[in-house]
């Protein structure tokens, strides 16, 4: 344990009420921080970016483990309090106060970090996606992420699932994407709507011959008319008929029944084609 006082003294004597604009639901919960600092593994010396500290929760399990924590925080009020954990884990914490979206994060690492945050859920969709979609192999290790239910179902969902689209698509063409826990909304000071979920990702291998833009247009195409069959879904994306035959899909399938396997063996053949 820490020498720290508890994050509710913290919240009170730095007048950290929350702001809705900012998204702001805390975690005081010691033991439920400690067990989301594990899901990315043994984090002793490892690189770790957290969007969104707050008051500094999070930070505390994940300087706990051993990490070498950079934080992006935008609410300055936050500073001070995120100040005094510094102190207590010297040469651990390096904070950067700023918008996350506006902050060029991976310039900021020599190496690839993991990236663990509760994030705000304004934003947390629109880093998601600008994370997903880097380069590869991607700046960040491993993505341990904190998302309301509904988007968690969201990345991870199979084909035929309610809540299968383009961003599972996205999240799975070229990782492993599951949800590592759930947290009930009374687990967040104030406490939102709706329940969250910690989701895990891990990079896997970049499939060959696919380009992601090439993906993104089948697949908001397919997804923009989910209920329509492909042969009327894809009809703007020249070429996408002739690769779905290609690969062995049938044109009167909707988008919500392919699989992501075979939504990049149809993004392949539609590269090869124009190749
Ligand atoms: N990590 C803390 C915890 O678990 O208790 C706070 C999580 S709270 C859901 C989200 C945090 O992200 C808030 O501290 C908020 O000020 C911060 N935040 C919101 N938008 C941000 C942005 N664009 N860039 C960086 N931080 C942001």
């Amino acid at each position: 344990m820490d020498p720290l006082p508890p994050l509710r003294e913290v919240i009170r004597r730095h007048g950290l009420s929350a702001s809705k604009a900012l998204g702001q639901n805390f975690l005081f919960d010691g033991q439920l921080l400690a067990r989301i600092a594990r899901v990315p593994g043994d984090l002793a010396g490892q690189e770790v970016l957290e969007v969104g500290p707050g008051p500094g929760g999070l930070t505390r399990a994940l300087l706990a483990a051993g990490a070498r924590v950079t934080a992006i925080e935008r609410d300055h009020r936050c500073i001070p309090a995120l100040e005094e954990l510094s102190a207590a884990y010297p040469g651990q914490l390096r904070l950067i106060e700023g918008d996350a979206l506006e902050i060029d994060a991976p310039a900021l690492f020599e190496g690839r970090p993991h990236i663990a945050s509760n994030l705000p859920y304004n934003v947390g969709t629109a880093l998601l996606i600008g994370w997903l979609s880097a380069g590869w192999e991607p700046w960040w290790q491993s993505l341990t992420l904190m998302f309301q239910k509904e988007v968690a179902d969201r990345i991870v969902a199979e084909a035929k699932d309610d809540a299968y689209g383009r961003l599972a698509v996205l999240a799975q063409w070229r990782s492993a994407a599951r949800i590592a826990m759930p947290v009930h909304r009374s687990a967040f000071t104030p406490p939102p709507k709706v329940m969250s979920a910690v989701v895990h990702i891990i990079p896997a291998a970049m499939p060959e011959g696919v380009k992601l833009a090439t993906l993104e247009r089948l697949t908001a195409a397919a997804f923009g008319q989910r209920r329509k069959m492909l042969r009327q879904s894809l009809k703007p994306v020249a070429g996408a008929l002739d690769a779905a035959e290609a690969v062995g899909i049938d044109p009167t399938r909707r988008a919500e029944t392919v699989r992501v396997a075979e939504f990049v063996a149809m993004a392949r053949a539609l590269d090869a084609a124009r190749a």
